[in-house]
């Protein structure tokens, strides 16, 4: 049988297991199988030499059982409907998975920012919260930055949507810059969750992050600050990649170089002449390998030639069902996405809870309080997966949907 590489059905798998082993009955998968509500639209452009461009764009909202949803926008060539659909059922097992008041939702809009002047971004930006304008709002879906999205296109998405509302409405989007009501410690926060999870997973494997070496797959805004905290930590960053291709060193980069020298989209390796390829580092001798950069990098094809014993998925959706399977049973502890990805959305809340209240806190308390959620999800997870005798990913799964499940058959949906 050929690998699924489909995200949506893949992830409609998971759920059905994940909902069979926790005792639910197959009207609540028919309910968490894809999102309740998924909103196309197309949106006319004018580029910067006149002509105008229609761009399409998808957002889709899981399950509002919890609470409003709340997940990024990507903006990428590859997007597409069902990338989004599943992107938002990760971020209902997500915000369960941290105990968030929220279900899931996910957008995306078709297109290459690397490619486009700041002005035609940030029309387009402004187009997509016209154009989706009626089903989002503070207490309704909460959009947030994801691949490719920044402080910046965030900020224009939150002025328009003011605009629209005659209010303004900090509440309404998250990763937004500090002075129009971000919260300190969410740029970094993603990296920083990934960081709590390696830890906690090198304690249950039983070596410390001191001379750990380490690879990293991707560049952007998670890899970057992830390579930057475990370097701090004393780790031996020894491979990094971007989308066109990576960097070895045994000895260790120079990650202070790197990030340096790295621009807005995480581009670095085009500066050296010794590459190797993303395949190549995937497979690279190493104790913890994190893909922090797209989906299906792990495949039945070079799971069995993994080296590291720990993989702690920074990316969404990196390794296959197939490949799970086969990292856990050759006894890799792996952290999946879910999971590990799961600290951006948590300082996300955070933000909005201080958007809300319109009061801020300092660095030190949004990270302490990041701290405290992740580590108690860690050990949730792994707790479920021993005493359940089920992979990580399952385990995540039915930790993280028992929240929605729970919610929606209390509402009487079920
Ligand atoms: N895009 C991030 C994610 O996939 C963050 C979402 C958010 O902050 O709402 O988790």
């Amino acid at each position: 049988m050929m690998e699924n590489l489909n995200l949506f059905t893949s992830t409609q798998d998971v759920i059905k297991e994940a909902l069979t082993k926790l005792g639910f009955n197959e009207e609540m998968y028919e309910l968490l199988k894809e999102p309740l509500r998924m909103l196309t639209v197309r949106m006319p452009i004018r580029m910067d030499d006149g002509t105008v461009k229609v761009f399409t764009g998808y957002r889709a909202q899981h399950n509002d059982a919890v609470g409003p949803t709340k997940g990024g926008v990507r903006f990428h060539p590859e997007v597409d409907e069902d990338e989004v659909r599943a992107l938002s059922m990760w971020m209902t097992i997500k915000c369960g998975i941290v105990g968030l008041p929220y279900g899931g939702g996910k957008g995306g809009i078709i297109c290459d920012p690397r490619t486009m002047s700041m002005g035609e971004i940030e029309r387009l930006s402004r187009g997509y919260v016209r154009a989706i304008s009626q089903i989002v709002g503070p207490t309704k879906d909460i959009p947030a930055p994801d691949v490719y999205t920044n402080s910046q296109i965030m900020a224009w998405m939150m002025d328009e949507y003011s605009r629209l509302r005659e209010n303004d409405s900090p509440g309404f989007i998250t990763g937004k810059p500090i002075v129009l009501g971000g919260s300190e410690g969410r740029e970094k926060a993603t990296a920083q969750g990934v960081t709590i999870c390696i830890e906690e997973a090198a304690k249950k494997k039983g070596f410390s992050l001191k001379g750990a070496r380490i690879v990293i797959q991707g560049f952007g805004n998670a890899g970057s600050f992830l390579a930057k905290f475990l370097h701090e930590e004393g780790a031996k960053v020894i491979g990094i990649s971007d989308a066109y291709g990576a960097l070895h060193d045994p000895d260790g980069l120079d990650i202070d170089y790197l990030l340096d020298r790295r621009d807005s989209f995480g581009t670095v390796t085009t500066l050296f002449e010794n590459t190797i390829t993303n395949k190549e580092l995937l497979e690279l001798d190493c104790d913890i390998l994190v893909p922090a950069a797209i989906s299906n990098q792990i495949t039945s094809e070079n799971a069995g030639n993994i080296k590291a014993s720990i993989v702690v998925e920074a990316a969404n959706g990196p390794t296959t069902t197939e490949a799970t399977k086969i990292l856990t049973e050759r006894g890799i502890l792996l952290v999946p996405d879910v999971l590990a990805s799961s600290g951006g959305v948590t300082v996300s809340y955070f933000e909005w809870v201080q958007n809300n209240q319109g009061y801020y806190w300092s660095e030190d308390e949004v990270n302490d309080k990041l701290r405290d959620k992740l580590v108690d999800a860690f050990n949730n997870v792994y707790h479920t997966s021993e005493t359940r005798k089920v992979d990580m990913r399952l385990a995540a799964y039915m930790v993280g949907l028992r929240y929605a499940a729970e919610a929606s058959k209390f509402r009487g949906w079920v």
